[in-house]
């Protein structure tokens, strides 16, 4: 864990001051902690009949595809506004300053879907409830949501408490 740990690199005031940005690209760079990462990440809910797994851009783009394949099922994007090409569903939710949105293809869930959903960081935890919210819209069953890193101190799992959450790594 602490090879994997040292792989993260903290960058001051990115990209607002008063942010302390996580950096995975450390950890990108190194196949075998990468791959032992997402073990981690995935391995709670290895025998929960996962059937697809949904990840956030951007960076649960990576995550998310790694752990689909691994799972052996499929990856389901969801995108930021206007980003995706066929019909789609938005959810839009607050950020610290001002709003955002995600969206998702509305046939990539199905209604007995188990998904697993992925990303990297859990914050405030309002990229993750939209996530959720996503899902059920489409009728999918969200199984737990899986983050490498949890920030503590913003408490995102307050916004998720209808929710399994699992973290790898606690700051
Ligand atoms: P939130 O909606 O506040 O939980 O923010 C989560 C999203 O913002 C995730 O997709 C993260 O990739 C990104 N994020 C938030 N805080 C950080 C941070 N300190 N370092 C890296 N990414 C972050």
């Amino acid at each position: 864990m602490d090879e994997i740990k040292n792989k993260i690199r903290d960058i001051a005031d990115f990209p607002e001051p008063g942010i302390l940005f996580k950096d995975i690209t450390p950890l990108m760079q190194s196949p075998v902690l990468l791959r032992q990462a997402v073990e981690l990440l995935i391995a709670p809910y290895r025998n929960a009949n996962i059937t697809a797994v949904a990840g956030m851009e951007a960076r649960g783009f990576i995550f998310g595809s790694l752990a689909a394949s691994m799972l052996g099922v499929g990856f389901i994007p969801l995108r930021k506004p206007g980003k995706l090409p066929h019909t789609t569903h938005k959810v839009e939710y607050q950020l610290e300053y001002g709003e955002t949105s995600l969206e998702i293809h509305t046939d990539a869930v199905g209604e007995n879907d188990n998904i697993l959903i992925v990303d990297d960081v859990l914050a405030t935890g309002g990229t993750a409830k939209a996530s959720c919210e996503l899902i059920q819209l489409l009728g999918g069953n969200v199984v737990a949501c899986v983050f490498l890193m949890e920030l503590t101190a913003l408490n995102g799992r307050s916004l998720l408490t209808n929710f399994n959450v699992h973290s790898v790594i606690q700051y």
